[in-house]
């Protein structure tokens, strides 16, 4: 389990334990047709799958996140039911595994991967020893995952900086950095006409947030600029889709989760103590129902992560 909680994504672990699963999975594995032409497929969080998403063009069509190559595998056909028009690009919103590491299936079948130049630093310093530097997460997940080990680590290699808008002159979709959330790669894809956001892991929607490659302090700043865009409805990075709530609520919990470490920071205690208190953190966030949603299992990582940027250390084994 220690294996799988370091291999996997938060998302993966939080859903093996979530004594709520049931209900929580009763739309995993199903296409949502959001607004014409535009898809939501909410992945399953067992085998550590990303949501992802589709815009269907005139000419083309664009995918939101690669997936895990097992989940590219179960999505793909999904997207061809759909039209029968070319599938031209794939967006990797962030670097991480479960929505960049299937990009060599959707490259196979034609698609030209994009990401921010900041993903691909990210990918450069954390997944992979693909561009000359030492191993990382890719090599390792192809120990303990046979569809990664089964595939090649595919790069994106169409990268901007803040922005790309894509406009056939009936359907616009503008691809955005707001600045470090998640990852400080974050790409949000926004239609503007229909109102519909994809935030990627920028926004989840349950016990999903991985908390340690962002900053929640700007994670929140970015999130204030998200809001102002007036989107309808959200298609998060894992759990449902859902309204603007979702943004507004993502960026609540990691309010609240700072005020409570800080509370402990500012009473003195020890970085000890503060690690022993997570679950009562836990316990006090869960009291609030527009949060409650996003508080963990286990704590321990989120509270961490507050507490270093509090200016803490590391918590002690
Ligand atoms: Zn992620």
């Amino acid at each position: 389990m220690n294996l799988l909680r370091s291999l996997l994504p938060a998302a993966c672990v939080a859903g093996l334990l979530s004594s709520s699963a049931p209900a929580a999975l009763a739309q995993i594995n199903t296409t949502q047709n959001v607004a014409p032409g535009v898809y939501f497929h909410e992945g399953d969080p067992r085998r550590g799958h990303s949501n992802n998403g589709w815009i269907v063009f005139d000419d083309f069509i664009l995918v939101i996140d690669a997936n895990y190559p097992s989940g590219a595998q179960i999505v793909m056909p999904k997207v061809k039911e759909t039209s029968d028009k070319p599938i031209r690009f794939v967006v990797n919103t962030h670097h991480h595994p479960d929505h960049a590491y299937g990009n060599q299936l959707w490259a196979d079948a034609g698609a030209t991967i994009i990401a921010s130049t900041k993903a691909l630093e990210e990918m450069k310093k954390l997944e992979t020893g693909y561009y000359g530097g030492s191993p990382g997460k890719w090599e390792e997940t192809a120990k303990v995952r046979p569809d990664v080990a089964a595939t090649k680590l595919r790069p994106p290699i169409l990268l901007f900086p803040d922005e790309l808008i894509f406009d056939d002159g009936h359907r616009r979709v503008e691809l955005h950095c707001y600045g470090t959330g998640h990852t400080p790669g974050d790409v949000y894809v926004w239609l503007p006409k229909e109102k519909v956001l994809f935030t990627g892991d920028a926004c989840v929607n349950g016990p999903q947030n991985k908390v340690d490659d962002g900053n929640l302090h700007q994670w929140i700043k970015t999130l204030e600029l998200v809001k102002q865009l007036g989107a309808e409805k959200v298609c998060p990075g894992h759990g449902p889709m859902g309204g603007a709530e979702i943004i507004a609520d993502q960026q609540a919990y990691f309010e609240a989760l700072l005020a409570q470490v800080k509370t402990l920071v500012d009473a003195g205690k020890s970085a000890a103590e503060i690690k022993a208190a997570a679950p009562q953190i836990g316990a006090a966030l869960k009291k609030d129902p527009h949060i409650a949603r996003y508080v963990m299992p286990t704590m321990t990582a989120h509270v961490q992560q507050a507490y270093l940027e509090l200016g803490g250390a590391t918590f002690p084994k």
